[in-house]
């Protein structure tokens, strides 16, 4: 899908941690707007993608001065709090204009020198690799999270046909483990998977995080009804994936391969 950018400076970088992402102080979006578009994304609904025109997906903001922003933000928001920030909530800190852009690597840099207390990094793309070094100098307070929602190449591209494909996902997850960063495998949401998913993550990340639209869309679940996601189901003739309590079933399948201390489900998951 094609994008078309716009280059905003904003007022401020850093927003309060709220909602499902209570437990942080803060949200860090590097961008506005996401590229891959995927089908479930609630944010789709939200006022910030609600009162633009273009269809979600085909617009990204760059946040200009990003950077600048950050050292002063960080710098206050620690003589008053713990900092606990989450990389993102709204955008994918690692969608294709961040090659060019390098916001989210401005604000790893600004973090490197002025670590907050944690960092909680959540994308989809095999471009997080490039910031290893980065990653590093903050190894001791920071997790990264590589979402992996299912291992059937067919099945992402039913749901998520922009989002990068799973096998370069899985070979960057497997390189920042190697390099010593913190990682987790965040199967979110669940989709239909293989039954040899736990096997193929096994080794690559330091845990894994099973969440689904029940527990994990804010609404429980009823944001992702709204988006029609259950006929995206029901074209695959696989409407039993789209259930309360399949995670439970996940879960089994994964506990033959993954010790309990190494699972998280939904929320607890994503926690500092
Ligand atoms: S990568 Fe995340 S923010 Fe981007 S469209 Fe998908 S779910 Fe939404």
């Amino acid at each position: 899908m094609q994008q078309e950018l716009f280059y905003k400076v904003p007022k401020n970088i850093l927003n309060k941690g709220s909602g499902f992402l209570s437990g942080y102080s803060h949200s860090l979006n590097p961008y506005t707007g996401c590229a891959y578009g995927c089908s479930f994304c609630y944010v789709r609904q939200m006022p910030v993608a609600t009162f633009r025109e273009g269809e979600w997906g085909t617009w990204v903001d760059v946040k200009k001065g990003a950077a600048e922003l950050l050292q002063k933000e960080l710098t206050r928001a620690k003589r008053k709090e713990a900092v606990t920030i989450f990389m993102s909530s709204s955008t994918d800190p690692y969608q294709p204009v961040e090659h060019e852009e390098r916001i989210t690597r401005s604000l790893l840099e600004v973090m490197v020198e002025n670590p907050p207390d944690f960092l909680f990094v959540q994308t989809r793309s095999p471009m997080a690799r490039r910031d290893i070094d980065l990653f590093l100098h903050l190894k001791h307070n920071i997790r990264v999270s590589m979402t992996i929602e299912t291992d059937r190449e067919e099945i992402r591209k039913h749901f998520t046909p922009d989002a990068p494909a799973i096998r370069g996902r899985l070979k960057t997850l497997e390189l920042l483990k190697e390099a010593g960063v913190p990682t987790q495998a965040t199967i979110a949401p669940l989709l239909p998977s293989s039954q040899k998913f736990p096997d193929l993550l096994k080794g690559k990340a330091d845990r894994i995080c099973i969440d689904d639209y029940f527990m994990g869309d804010g609404s429980g679940g009823r944001r992702t009804k709204n988006l029609g996601i259950y006929a995206k189901y029901k074209e695959l003739g696989l409407e039993k994936w789209y259930e309360p309590m399949t995670y439970q079933k996940l879960i089994k399948r994964f506990k033959r391969v993954w010790s309990e201390e190494q699972m998280y489900v939904s929320r607890e998951g994503f926690l500092p």
